[in-house]
């Protein structure tokens, strides 16, 4: 039987009833299509290979004596940047949504993967290839909810589509990798952006109820480098809330279980990668991973201003204080919070450093959550890289 027919075969599975990774499942959407047929080795919480798909997608996989590539992956270059002309209503700067256009006007590609959101909800994701310029910037912004990009992969075949740029997060990106070449395309591009702590709709709404001071007027939030959740009302304002001020012990449970075991935080498997962690406030960070994403980044260079990546301070100790503290569910009273937001904002870790201070803190806690929850998979689940980098700190039992 040939692959393709193979694929079209597990169709006659139920689609969209079955979900090999259970609980840890981040709604892929690989699953949602006949190329469940494929979940074992592709799911990104059954099948970890990011090492492997590395070396298949950048000709290498991560030098793990070498700081940058330990936590950002294979890159060629980093920089900070933005747009000359922001685009309104965009998550950032819409550097994203840019570049997207413009390998649509430009020829390079015939459709866009990418994530609007429903017409009755601005938060519940709806994929869509896009075709048009309208379409793509209809998708501008995060829906910071588990999404199911990988569900109109089907509809590449369908269309006769050759060329095409798909946009989303390390467990989307690292299943479409895997089937990358079954799709009949020539030429796939792949925007990145750096992913953590996702939640379902319902724990969405858990956290911006137990968070916002008005949940029901929010158009888009951000865990800011200033140490504070930066949430954007309808009406422009921004409403800050400290870290160390959120309800540990309400929202523990909040993050997806996927979210919790994951530890392709930057994106891996990208041409390109769009952020904002690794630079100074009000900046986006971009990492090019190969020749493809420069290729891509090169179209947009003339509508972006550009400065190097830069890093100061000493993440260590923050993050060695902040495992046990996280791990007992540890809530300051809102003064002491925004007191000690204010002297870490002035001290603390910026640029690179604060990256790896994200880094640190994520990949500790999603190692004991592992360790604890699913200790068969410690082994094959946790990269090479994240054992490394968890390995420079006291974890509690
Ligand atoms: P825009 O031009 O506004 O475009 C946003 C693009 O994101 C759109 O093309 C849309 O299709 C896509 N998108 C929206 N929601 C999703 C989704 N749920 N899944 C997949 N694709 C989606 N950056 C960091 O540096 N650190 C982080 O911790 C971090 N966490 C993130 C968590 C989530 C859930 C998401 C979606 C992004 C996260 N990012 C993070 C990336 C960052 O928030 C911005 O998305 C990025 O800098 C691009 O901004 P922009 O203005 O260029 O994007
Ligand atoms: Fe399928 Fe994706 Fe869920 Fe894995 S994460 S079970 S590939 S939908």
């Amino acid at each position: 039987m040939t692959a393709t027919n193979s694929h079209k075969k597990a169709k006659a599975l139920k689609v969209g009833s079955r979900r090999p990774a259970k609980e840890l499942c981040s709604e892929c959407g690989l699953c949602d299509t006949y190329y469940i047929h494929y979940v074992k080795q592709a799911c990104a919480f059954i099948n970890q290979q990011i090492a492997e798909l590395e070396t298949s997608t950048h000709g290498r996989s991560r030098d793990l004596d070498n700081q940058d590539d330990l936590y950002f992956g294979v890159h060629q270059e980093m920089m900070s940047a933005k747009k000359k002309q922001p685009i309104e209503g965009a998550q950032w700067t819409g550097i994203v949504s840019t570049i997207a256009c413009e390998m649509l006007t430009q020829g390079l590609v015939e459709g866009v993967v990418c994530v609007q959101n429903s017409e009755e909800d601005r938060f519940q994701p709806k994929p869509i290839i896009a075709t048009t310029t309208e379409d793509i910037l209809g998708a501008k912004v995060n829906k910071p909810t588990l999404s199911p990009n990988l569900s109109v992969l089907e509809q590449i075949e369908t269309s006769g589509m050759k060329r095409l740029l798909v946009i989303g997060v390390g467990c989307q990106i690292q299943a479409l990798r895997e089937v990358e070449d079954k799709l009949g395309l020539e030429k796939l591009y792949v925007l990145g952006t750096p992913c953590v702590d996702n939640v379902t709709r319902s724990g969405l709404q858990k956290f911006l109820d137990t968070t916002s001071k008005s949940p029901d007027t929010i158009v888009a939030y951000e865990f800011m480098q200033d140490f504070r959740v930066h949430f954007r009302h309808e009406d422009g304002t921004v409403e800050k809330v400290p870290f160390f001020g959120l309800k540990t012990n309400k929202l523990k449970d909040v993050f997806a279980p996927s979210c919790m075991t994951c530890f392709d935080y930057v994106n891996s498997l990208a041409d390109l990668v769009v952020g904002y962690m690794g630079a100074p406030f009000g900046w986006q960070w971009i990492v090019v991973r190969n020749d493809t994403g420069k290729q891509m980044l090169d179209l947009v260079q003339d509508q972006l201003n550009t400065q190097p990546v830069d890093s100061s301070g000493d993440r260590s100790n923050a993050v060695q204080n902040s495992i046990p503290a996280y791990d007992k569910g540890v809530t300051l009273p809102m003064w002491a919070a925004k007191l000690m937001g204010v002297v870490i904002e002035k001290v603390g870790p910026k640029g690179l450093e604060y990256a790896r201070f994200s880094i640190d803190s994520h990949f500790t806690r999603n190692y004991l959550y592992v360790k604890r929850n699913y200790p068969e998979k410690l082994a094959n689940h946790v990269p090479e890289y994240a054992e490394k980098i968890v390995s420079q700190y006291t974890l509690p039992d």
